[in-house]
């Protein structure tokens, strides 16, 4: 039998279980679900092949004794899976001291940000690429307005699903120029405004590497007029590194996936909506956990099973990226493996 002492193969324990709860999305940014790949054809998952509440639930049951320490919703949006609040509540019930997270495009915070809270959720990451609407727009490809974003982010304050971070993945040609802007609208709110390198995930985003603005860039943008101090990573795990205003008005995160790889301290899995598990972002396979649940096994099974495969794994995709270049075919989309 393994346990929480498992490291993969690479040396690295299990601490983080991100959560796909749904493939669909009320956007269609294009660096992620490309209008053209998902449009109205698109066979999306039927009800009842997602994992139902009460499954995703037993699963964070079967590893919480394992070193699970933090746990993120995502998707697709979650928010528009029927009810999400009552899965929280029910992952909640899984652990007081567990950390439980959403990743939203907060489209839907103004209605849902208070059931939240009430259902036990710690915080929330929203995603925000630009504040010029036309830049918005072009990115979500559904007009949806950066007012209403900001009206979530603003009932995410009221509800206290603390600290706010803000996720803007930036693309060359189509949103650098929003870079400094949100650094200084977010500077002094005390929301930490996290900067992504635009990633190759999936196969439907025509990546090129031309059009990744490299983390130090962004660093440097900003840093020519607001200066900034290295701080330390909270965790061992973080992937954003920790940059604070030297004026103490608050601190931004800088994720360099492309640029500065960190497979080294990856401790995380990925539940996808239909119940696969998969040990890397960029994986080709996922393993079925929905078969497990609904045959009957047993929390020590399915624990093993999880700690079996983590034994096995060696991924380090955005290692070898920057190796030998990326690897184009396969992969699985990110709105359905969770980001
Ligand atoms: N719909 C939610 C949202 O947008 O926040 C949650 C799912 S989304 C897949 C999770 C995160 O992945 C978002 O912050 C999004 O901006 C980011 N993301 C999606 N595609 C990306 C890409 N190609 N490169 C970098 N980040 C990406
Ligand atoms: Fe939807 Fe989030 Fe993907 Fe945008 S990044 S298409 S909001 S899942
Ligand atoms: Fe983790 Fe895979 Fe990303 Fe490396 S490429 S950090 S192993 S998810």
């Amino acid at each position: 039998m393994k346990n929480k002492r498992t490291l993969d193969k690479l040396g690295r324990p299990f601490t983080d279980l991100r959560i796909s709860v749904t493939d669909r999305c009320n956007f269609r940014c294009q660096y992620c679900m490309p209008r053209e790949i998902f449009g109205k054809d698109y066979p999306f998952l039927s009800r009842d092949e997602l994992l139902t509440f009460e499954e995703i639930a037993r699963f964070v049951h079967a590893l919480a004794p394992y070193g699970l320490g933090k746990v993120r919703i995502t998707g697709g949006e979650p928010l528009i899976r029927k009810d999400v609040e009552e899965l929280v509540a029910m992952l909640r019930e899984q652990g007081p001291g567990l950390d439980l997270a959403m990743t939203t495009n907060g489209s839907l915070l103004p209605q849902k940000a208070a059931s939240l809270k009430g259902a036990g959720l710690d915080r929330v990451t929203i995603s925000l690429d630009s504040l010029d609407d036309e830049v918005f727009m072009t990115m979500n490809d559904v007009d949806f307005p950066v007012e209403k974003i900001l009206d979530g982010i603003t009932a995410a304050e009221e509800h206290e699903l603390l600290p706010i971070k803000i996720n803007m993945v930036v693309k060359r040609g189509v949103n650098e120029e929003s870079i400094l802007p949100m650094a200084e609208y977010f500077r002094g709110r005390g929301h930490i405004l996290r900067f992504i390198e635009y990633m190759d995930v999936g196969s439907t985003n025509a990546w090129k590497m031309d059009e990744v603005v490299s983390a130090r860039e962004i660093l440097e943008r900003i840093q020519a007029v607001h200066p900034l101090e290295r701080i330390d990573p909270n965790s061992p795990s973080e992937v954003a590194k920790r940059w604070r205003y030297r004026d103490g008005k608050g601190e931004i995160g800088l994720i360099a996936s492309v640029t500065d790889p960190f497979c080294g301290s990856c401790t995380r899995l990925r539940l996808s909506a239909p119940g696969e598990l998969y040990t890397c972002l960029f994986a080709h396979q996922g393993f079925d956990i929905k078969g497990l649940l609904r045959g009957g096994a047993s929390d020590q099974e399915l624990a093993d099973f999880v700690f079996s495969l983590w034994a096995r794994r060696d991924d380090n995709y955005s290692q070898k990226r920057s190796q030998s270049g990326p690897s184009d075919d396969g992969k699985v989309e990110m709105s359905y493996i969770g980001g």
